[in-house]
């Protein structure tokens, strides 16, 4: 799984960057909206979180942008105003959820996982080879019957 973060405020960029490393994502981040807009182009991500506020151009902009390329990747919008308005706005421009910081990052984490259930992305969420299976929403690893520890790094090398 690779995912862009789109958010100008450096030091939570890093936290949801760091954050989501440790759950075995791939992750880029750009801190503005031409850069984030620019990236899309390049990779084919299978989410992206976009903040609203951000230099150059907003994070509505490039979601619409992306819309209007008939691009359908997971997009998961930050805000730090939580308004009907901008709710609305960033509905309209046809993002998938919507987050109000500051949030706890298990939440954006359970948003990320109902986003791309929602889009059939996680469509075998068990991986299974012989004996050996995972789960791969919850990164549960199982031989047979019994229960296999493995650290986020050691899980992320494989999938
Ligand atoms: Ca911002």
């Amino acid at each position: 799984m690779r995912t862009l973060v789109v958010e100008d405020e450096r030091r939570l960029c890093n936290i949801i960057k760091r954050g989501l490393i440790e759950e075995g994502y791939a992750v880029d981040a750009a801190y503005n909206g031409e850069d984030g807009g620019y990236l899309t182009e390049s990779t084919p991500y299978d989410f992206i979180i976009l903040d609203i506020m951000l230099p150059k151009k907003d994070g509505i902009e490039v979601c619409q942008e992306l819309r209007g390329k008939k691009v359908n990747i997971p997009i998961l919008m930050l805000t730090a105003r939580d308004t009907v308005e901008d709710r609305i706005k960033g509905l309209d421009a046809e993002a998938d959820d919507y987050l109000v910081k500051p949030f706890a990052f298990n939440e954006l984490l359970a948003r990320i996982r109902a986003l791309l259930r929602r889009e059939g992305r996680l469509k075998t969420p068990r991986l299974q080879v012989g004996d050996l299976s995972m789960d791969t929403l919850t990164r549960e690893v199982w031989y047979g019957e019994r229960n296999i520890e493995l650290t986020s790094s050691e899980i992320s090398k494989y999938i």
